[in-house]
C-alpha cells in the first residue's frame, strides 16, 4: 500500500502514520523526522535545514527532493510506504511522480486530514515528542500515563523548537500558499480523499482506513 498523508501542521499526520505502521507493516517516511534527525546528528543536511525549520519556512526543494528520492529507493519501500509531510510544493509532487515512475510504483491514495486553524494551534503548541522513540503526545488532548514520560519507552518528552505559537502561524500560512494547491493536483488524478481531523484519534484512523479501502469522502 502506497499512501500519502497530507494536511496542515498539527492535523495529526504523524499520529495516524504511527497507527498505520502497526496496521500495515510498511515504513513511515516523514521528511520532518528526517530533517530533525539530521539536525540532531549535526550533519551538513541538518545545518542546511535548521535555519528554514526554525523560521517556519520550507527547506528548499533542491535539498528535499534528493533526500526523499534516496529514501524511497531503499529496499524496505518495496511493498509500500506512508509518506508524511512530502510533497509540500507542486515541484515536489511532480518530482515524486517521476521517482515513483522510475521505481515502477503507483500511489494508492492521498489522504488529507483537515482541522480549523484554532485547533491546529492548540494541537501544535501542546505537542510533546519522546526523545527516545519520537512518539507524539499532547499535554491535554493525548497525554501520557505519567506526565513528561513516554508510555512506550519511558523516554523524556520535549517540545519541538518550532512548535511555538509565532512559528506555528507562519507554518500555517506557508501551508496555505505552497501546499494547498496539491489538493487540486491529486484530486485531478482521482487519488484524493479528505478526512475531518476534528474527531478523536481512533475515529480519524477508522476514516483513514475506510478511505484506503476505496471510499472517497
Ligand atoms: P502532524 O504530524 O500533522 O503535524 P501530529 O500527529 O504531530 O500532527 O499531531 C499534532 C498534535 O495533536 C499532537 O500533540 C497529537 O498528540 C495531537 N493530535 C493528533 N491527532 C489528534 C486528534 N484527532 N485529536 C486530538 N489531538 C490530536
Ligand atoms: P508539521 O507536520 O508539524 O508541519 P514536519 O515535521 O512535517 O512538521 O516539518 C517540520 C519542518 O521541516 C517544516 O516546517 C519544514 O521546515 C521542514 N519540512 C518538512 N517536510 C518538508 C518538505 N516536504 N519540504 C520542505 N520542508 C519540509
Ligand atoms: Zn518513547
Amino acid at each position: 500500500m502506497y499512501i500519502l498523508l497530507m494536511g496542515p501542521p498539527g492535523a495529526g499526520k504523524g499520529t495516524q502514520a504511527a497507527k498505520l505502521v502497526d496496521r500495515f507493516s510498511i515504513p513511515h517516511i516523514s521528511t520532518g523526522d528526517i530533517f530533525r534527525a539530521a539536525v540532531k546528528e549535526g550533519t551538513e543536511l541538518g545545518r542546511q535545514a535548521k535555519k528554514f525549520m526554525d523560521s517556519g519556512q520550507l527547506v528548499p526543494d533542491s535539498v528535499t527532493i534528493g533526500i526523499v528520492k534516496e529514501r524511497l529507493a531503499k529496499s524496505d519501500c518495496q511493498s509500500g510506504f506512508i509518506l508524511d509531510g512530502f510533497p509540500r510544493t507542486l515541484e515536489q509532487a511532480t518530482a515524486l511522480d517521476a521517482t515513483l515512475g522510475e521505481l515502477g510504483v503507483k500511489l494508492d491514495r492521498v489522504v488529507n486530514i483537515t482541522a480549523t486553524d484554532n485547533e491546529l494551534v492548540r494541537r501544535i503548541t501542546g505537542r510533546r515528542i519522546c526523545k527516545g522513540c519520537s512518539a507524539t503526545y499532547h499535554v491535554t488532548l493525548n497525554s501520557p500515563t505519567v506526565s513528561g514520560k513516554c508510555d512506550k519507552c519511558g523516554g523524556e518528552l520535549f517540545q519541538r523548537a518550532d512548535d511555538q505559537e509565532e512559528t506555528v502561524i507562519k507554518r500555517l500560512n506557508v501551508y496555505q500558499v505552497q501546499t494547498e494547491p496539491l489538493i487540486g493536483y491529486y484530486r485531478s488524478k482521482g487519488l484524493y480523499a479528505e478526512i475531518d481531523g476534528l474527531q478523536s484519534i481512533d475515529k480519524v484512523l477508522e476514516k483513514v482506513i475506510d478511505s484506503l479501502r476505496g471510499d472517497r469522502t
